[in-house]
């Protein structure tokens, strides 16, 4: 099947035989190593994030293995394959995605909170409590109030210690967001440089044909384990210093081919996407605490107003009760 006298300087490709140099996007036999046209074998374009082991025809025949596919997440517009059996979607943020959509349909706007959570007809039964002498329930009423609010104080010195805790875990998110960035730019510089140092080596293999599609190997990995590193790891990290470090000499870069490096496999979209969900996590769950402190402002607002009219309406009472008197 596959001819002998192939031209020895042109590495070809697929069933269709081709140099590789259409753009089409391709995917990897993991059993022979050779890339096929997606859309040769009859697959939708994207389908490769589908395929979990993906096996040519002529391996198939000879090891009768099979193709092996994914579960596709169950966000309906989403080509993502899931995590199942740990989740039924692609990520966090698929997940998160519906969520939110469900919570915008049941969410209160913020200024309706206080007509939602405390009539203002409250305000106008205590003057009317005060005057009419009832001095149990008025210091009753009084005592609530400010237990109460003393209540509402004390957590909302948690909430803002909580909150104070997820804006430095953003500020955190952005360095490590910008940091993805130059990772990514450093792995092109070292790959550029590894591509270069080899070809002089080698000056006999083929040169590789350049704008090929974006699924075939063309390069180093490059990948930064110091993106693996963790939170109290990152506090320290000196991204200035590693921005001086000359990437050929850096020896937290992976240095093995793409096609070789089966442990980063597009470990620049899966960062980025870690860094999405982590992002759009910790957003929510702020903005949680936030629309909660908001709500507790408000009522300490409240309890403020009901022993400030009780302060007042006991005032009037007296002046009334010693002028009576006079
Ligand atoms: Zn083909
Ligand atoms: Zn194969
Ligand atoms: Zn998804
Ligand atoms: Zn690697």
């Amino acid at each position: 099947m596959l001819a002998d006298d192939s031209e020895e300087d042109e590495v070809l490709y697929c069933i269709c035989r081709s140099n590789g140099e259409d753009n089409l996007p391709m995917i990897l036999c993991e059993e022979c190593e050779m890339w096929y046209h997606l859309h040769c074998l009859g697959f939708q374009p994207g389908d490769d994030e589908l395929i979990d082991v993906f096996k040519c025809p002529a391996c198939t025949e000879r090891t009768g293995q099979k193709t092996s596919w994914r579960v596709k997440c169950s966000r309906e517009e989403c080509r993502h394959a899931s995590r199942l059996p740990l989740s039924i979607y692609c990520s966090d943020a698929c997940g998160i995605f519906l969520m939110s959509l469900k919570l915008r349909q049941i969410n209160i706007h913020p200024d309706s909170v206080e007509q939602a959570g405390y009539k203002v007809s409250n305000y106008t039964n205590i003057p009317s409590l005060v005057f009419n002498g009832d001095g149990d329930k008025v210091s009753s009423v009084s005592l609530a109030a400010n237990s109460k609010k003393q209540d509402c104080l004390a957590t909302l010195t948690t909430l803002n210690t909580q909150i104070t805790r997820y804006t430095n875990q953003i500020a955190l998110l952005t360095k490590q967001e910008s940091y993805h960035k130059l990772a990514v730019a450093r792995a092109q510089s070292l790959s550029s440089h590894l591509l270069d140092v080899n070809q002089t080596n080698s000056p006999d293999k083929p040169k590789k044909p350049k704008g090929r599609g974006a699924s075939i190997p063309k390069g180093y990995c490059g990948f930064d384990y110091r993106l693996l590193a963790d939170d109290e790891d990152w506090e320290g990290l000196d991204v200035h210093q590693i921005e001086n470090t000359p990437v050929e000499t850096d020896a937290l870069l992976c240095n093995l081919k793409e096609s070789a490096c089966s442990r980063h496999k597009e470990w620049r979209k899966m960062m980025e996407y870690k860094l999405q969900v982590h992002r759009s996590t910790l957003e929510a769950k702020q903005f949680k605490l936030q629309s909660r402190q908001q709500q507790l402002s408000l009522k300490v607002r409240h309890y403020d107003k009901v022993l400030e009219i009780i302060a007042v309406a006991a005032a009037a009472k007296d002046a009334g009760a010693a002028q009576a008197s006079s």
